[in-house]
């Protein structure tokens, strides 16, 4: 068998001649602060794979407690938490059950089908999001010639979805479908948080159907690296395999942790400011001629170009010409995104490139 996988897709050589004035690209443009970086700095640490980085444990417990759940582990990304989980929960040859937009089928490069070897099944759903006679209908009955269906997945918020918040009761009737026909559960909570305090519930609550859920350090949260998985301990046990086998395991991770742990103490609450901002953007962008807006729920701001006569790749190279960055989802889709290091000012800033750019 050849595991090499075909093509090469390294990043385009950003072009660092345009200045960027504000970057709506993606949450994960957020740069560690001044503050953060000093809690890097004085962390203690050991080493993380031995299980004697004090740091790591601490933002495990946390993490864990925040989540709802007996133990946590520690990773460098959201992919990698749920390429473990999707390993850990599944043999080769099962199904899971997922959203058709899910990020583990649109942007893991395949991981699922080539480290847990399983299949996907997509649902479909409104914004990002389905409902328990969509799962109903997607269990095979049990036989031997079908896949065994071993997994459902939720994201949360859902991101092709608009950055949807799924509402407390959907979720848990989803996710009950799902235990009651022996399926297990798994939140990619990459923006819980976003999701958390936009519905004002805490997310232990919300991952309370979900026998595993991680948390993305690095979107909203501003942390430079690491994602945690939460679980139960038997789980999570077993998540530490494939931790070691994926080359996750880490050493004085501790400096990352004390970014994440920052981030637990300053940047949660404030996740509300850039939920007004994308309104404020939404609205603002909604009165330009030929941009058709989605209402946004947290702090992504999907919009569609066609109006414009532009691509969502053509208007977006106009925006970057002018120091705005936008990310591109689909032929006409594009998706702005607000967080820590876009300002209320800024949005108005965006605002007026974007007139400009829409006008041709
Ligand atoms: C960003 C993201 C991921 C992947 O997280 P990384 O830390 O970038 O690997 C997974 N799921 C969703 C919904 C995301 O937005």
């Amino acid at each position: 068998m050849n595991f090499v996988p075909k093509g090469s897709y390294e990043p385009p050589r950003f072009d660092f001649s345009i200045p960027v004035r504000v970057n709506l690209s993606s949450d994960t443009q957020t740069k560690p602060s001044p503050a953060m970086k000093d809690a890097m700095m004085s962390a203690e640490v050991g080493d993380e794979q031995a299980g004697s980085d004090p740091t790591v444990w601490a933002l495990c417990d946390r993490t864990a407690a925040l989540l709802g759940k007996e133990a946590a582990v520690f990773l460098p990304s959201g992919t990698m938490c749920n390429q473990v989980a999707l390993a850990t929960h599944c043999r080769p040859g099962d199904e899971v059950l997922a959203h058709e937009d899910a990020h583990i089928l649109s942007s893991e490069a395949g991981g699922p089908m080539a480290i847990a070897g399983v299949t996907i099944r997509g649902l479909s759903g409104a914004r990002g999001m389905f409902d328990v006679a969509t799962v109903e209908a997607a269990i095979r009955p049990k036989s031997r010639y079908a896949p065994s269906q071993t997994l459902l997945e939720v994201e949360q918020t859902a991101n092709r979805g608009g950055g949807t918040c799924w509402p407390v009761g959907r979720l848990d009737a989803v996710t009950a479908a799902a235990h009651a026909h022996g399926l297990a559960t798994h939140m990619d909570g990459a923006r819980v948080m976003n999701a958390a305090v936009a519905l004002g519930v805490p997310a232990a609550e919300l991952a309370a159907g979900c026998d595993t859920v991680w948390l993305d350090f690095t979107k909203g949260l501003s942390a430079p690296l690491g994602a945690v998985l939460a679980g139960s301990k038997q789980f999570i046990g077993e998540a530490w395999r494939w931790k070691q086998r994926l080359g996750g395991s880490m050493r004085q991770g501790g400096i990352c942790a004390a970014a994440c742990l920052y981030a637990l103490d300053h940047n949660i609450d404030r996740l509300a400011e850039d939920h007004a901002n994308a309104k404020a953007l939404a609205r603002g962008m909604a009165q330009i001629q030929g941009i058709t807006v989605e209402q946004p729920e947290t702090n992504l701001v999907f919009f569609d170009t066609e109006g414009t006569g532009m691509t969502a790749a053509a208007f977006a190279g106009k925006l970057r010409q002018h120091g705005v960055m936008v990310s591109v989802s689909d032929k006409y889709r594009a998706r702005a995104c607000l967080h820590l290091d876009v300002s209320a000012a800024q949005v108005d800033e965006a605002l007026g490139v974007m007139k400009l750019a829409a006008a041709h």
